[in-house]
């Protein structure tokens, strides 16, 4: 198949050409920790006492009345209550959110509901529930089952609390995640072993695997820790989890994420094909789309001002319509982190832009290897995923 080559330069400035609006998810923000970790570049705050749980609610409900004007009848497939510890919060409270949310929007009887939990013993506690305010999957954030990597990556929690959390997410959950890390402090390829095979007898539907990066503005950037494993040994690791985990019974299907059939996470699949997504909460981003114009909104990050303004009656502090020139790069910044790929046809219904705006870039992407040359799918190849920065700048406007 030729695709015709237009410029994207010669379109209209905004994307104007969408057809149906995309799947619809929410974003929940709940910005508290009880210790900011060294290598954190989230939108956390330590906290200094009592969590103002009731207070950050009713600004959660006033941004969300604000908001629903904005996504007016669309139906929500998926919730994600993120942080921050979420987990931090009483499931009274995680029980008001998720009817405030079934109140004001049109949740789908299926929609999933995810939290992100900590495996603190307080936290542990509440997991069963988490389940019974409306909870549909759980999100642990186990980092390592390794007592030294744990301490040396400075979480509050440790290995017996990272194991009991696991197995009480595996008891009360029909589908959970574990969040964990590699290419941490004094981790060899041993030991990374040595944590997938303990993360695999937990059975997860749904493995995240990151790894430690020195993201400036945290501690970790200005003091880095010792022992990091170098370049080849974390290439080497990377190999490992994907073996790993797939002889484990988990796909990987995402850059970071491993599941099992059916498993995969639905509201990161939605980010990742270029969906729509409602954010509430500090510093929460959004991105809808309208009929003439895609928009991203940011709300202000600081709890306390985020508070004032949404009681106040609008917590955005930035919105901004795409130009069309932005889209190709915004649409391939998630699409190409997916292993297989997405649709050619999504480009267009994603975008309201011709897939013909990128034809060159999809060629010179194919020549170079990076990319799967079938024109029914734009599917990065093995070699595409390992240069994935390159590949994506590739669709710089
Ligand atoms: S628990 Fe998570 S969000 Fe909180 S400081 Fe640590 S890494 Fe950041």
């Amino acid at each position: 198949m030729t695709i015709a080559i237009v410029p994207v330069s010669a379109l209209s400035r905004r994307a104007s050409g969408l057809v149906q609006s995309p799947p619809l998810s929410v974003y929940v923000h709940l910005p508290w920790c009880l210790r900011k970790c060294p290598y954190c570049d989230f939108n956390s705050h330590e906290t200094d006492g009592e969590l103002p749980e009731a207070r950050y609610l009713d600004a959660l409900r006033a941004d969300l009345e604000a908001s629903v004007p904005q996504v007016w009848g669309r139906s929500v497939q998926t919730v994600f209550i993120g942080g921050g510890t979420p987990s931090l919060f009483s499931p009274e409270s995680i029980d008001r959110l998720v009817t405030d949310l079934r109140t004001h929007l049109k949740l789908a009887p299926d929609a999933e509901v995810t939290l992100e939990a900590n495996p603190g013993t307080f936290e542990r506690e509440k997991f069963r529930a988490f389940r019974d305010a409306g909870v549909t999957r759980l999100s642990v954030g186990i980092q390592s089952f390794d007592a030294d990597a744990l301490q040396r990556i400075g979480r509050v929690h440790d290995r017996q609390q990272a194991l009991a959390a696991a197995q009480a997410a595996a008891e009360h959950y029909p589908t959970f995640n574990l969040d964990l890390m590699y290419g941490l402090p004094g981790q060899d390829l041993a030991a990374l072993r040595a944590d997938l095979a303990q993360a695999l007898a937990f059975s997860p539907p749904h493995l995240s695997y990151y790894n430690l990066t020195l993201e400036p503005n945290t501690l970790f950037a200005s003091r880095p820790p010792e022992g990091l494993p170098d370049d080849d040994t974390v290439a080497d690791m990377q190999q490992a989890i994907e073996a790993g985990a797939a002889a484990g019974g988990l796909a990987h299907y995402e850059v970071s994420a491993y599941a099992r059939p059916g498993h995969r996470a639905r509201h990161n699949l939605n980010y990742w094909t270029f969906g729509d997504y409602l954010g509430l909460g500090a510093g929460a981003h959004g991105k809808l789309s309208f009929h003439d114009r895609i928009e991203r909104t940011a709300r202000l990050r600081h709890p306390r001002r985020y508070m004032e303004a949404a009681l106040a009656g609008d917590a955005v502090e930035t919105r901004r319509t795409l130009d069309a020139d932005e889209l190709p790069f915004e649409f391939m910044l998630n699409a190409l982190r997916l292993v297989d790929g997405v649709s050619a046809a999504s480009f267009a219904e994603r975008t309201g832009l011709p897939l013909a705006s990128i034809a060159r870039a999809l060629a010179r992407a194919a020549e170079r290897g990076l990319l799967d040359p079938d024109p029914g799918t734009i599917r990065p190849t093995p070699l595409g995923l390992r240069f994935l920065n390159d590949l994506q700048q590739m669709f710089l406007g």
